[in-house]
């Protein structure tokens, strides 16, 4: 297999060192450029339009040197599902031993399932944006169904994933919130569920102002497990 993928730079960032991003891993995060959404809360404005400047070559070198320190490896963005090498630089990344997590919104399931079948993804990080009805509204992509098939793949194929929300009030309501976790318990989802409060910051895409009112946490639905971030 061609290793010239390698000398592409499609990451715009690596954050060295992280406890909190992959559950039980200490692990380094590698920040994809690009990304297909444009959720108005997305704080990661630099990362979704800007370039590329670290090519892949580069960090692999540094996972060489993190290969008794770190036991896992993040891909996030912007998007890490768009670039098109994304399986090989998993097998490199795996052959250096190190656990994968994706952070995605789900809109490749032709690759999850790829990744998944061939044991090159540990744990996924699903975002579950909005319920359909609402969903071309928030992320300005109509690829609900791309994302539908990558939830209900991980869940038939009993993948360990978490399916999460970031959660502002002026984008989605409680009802909105209940109709995902309606869903979710519709397709015989079991793992626990993550709704993130969105943290107000000032440059995000959609340049959204705080949120006016925060939902009432106490009429979530408990027909599935849901865990609270920053709530
Ligand atoms: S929050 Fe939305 S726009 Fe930002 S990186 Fe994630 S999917 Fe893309």
């Amino acid at each position: 297999m061609s290793r010239d993928f390698l000398t592409d730079k499609p990451l715009y960032d690596i954050t060295k060192f992280t406890t909190l991003d992959f559950h039980e891993n200490l692990a380094c995060i590698f920040w994809f450029c690009k990304c297909n959404m444009r959720c108005p809360y997305c704080y990661n404005t630099p990362i979704v339009f800007g370039e590329g400047t670290i090519s892949l070559q580069t960090a692999l070198k540094f996972l060489e040197t993190r290969q008794n320190r770190l036991t896992g490896v993040v891909l996030s963005g912007g998007e890490c599902t768009l670039y098109p090498h994304l399986k090989e630089l998993c097998q490199e990344i795996k052959n250096l031993g190190f656990k994968i997590k994706i952070d995605t919104n789900g809109t490749n399931p032709n690759l999850i399932k790829d990744l998944v079948k061939n044991q090159l993804v540990d744990y996924i990080a699903l975002d579950y944006k909005a319920p359909k009805e609402k969903f071309e509204e928030i992320t300005k992509n109509r690829n609900f169904d791309d994302f539908e098939k990558s939830l209900q793949f991980l869940i038939n194929n009993n993948f360990t994933f978490e399916a999460r929300t970031t959660v502002h009030s002026n984008l989605l309501n409680i009802s909105d919130i209940n109709t995902i976790i309606d869903d979710l318990h519709k397709r015989n989802y079991t793992q626990t569920y993550y709704l993130q409060n969105y943290l107000h910051v000032e440059d995000t895409i959609g340049k959204i102002p705080e949120q006016s009112k925060p939902i009432d946490t106490k009429k979530i639905n408990n027909k599935i497990k849901v865990s609270l971030r920053e709530f």
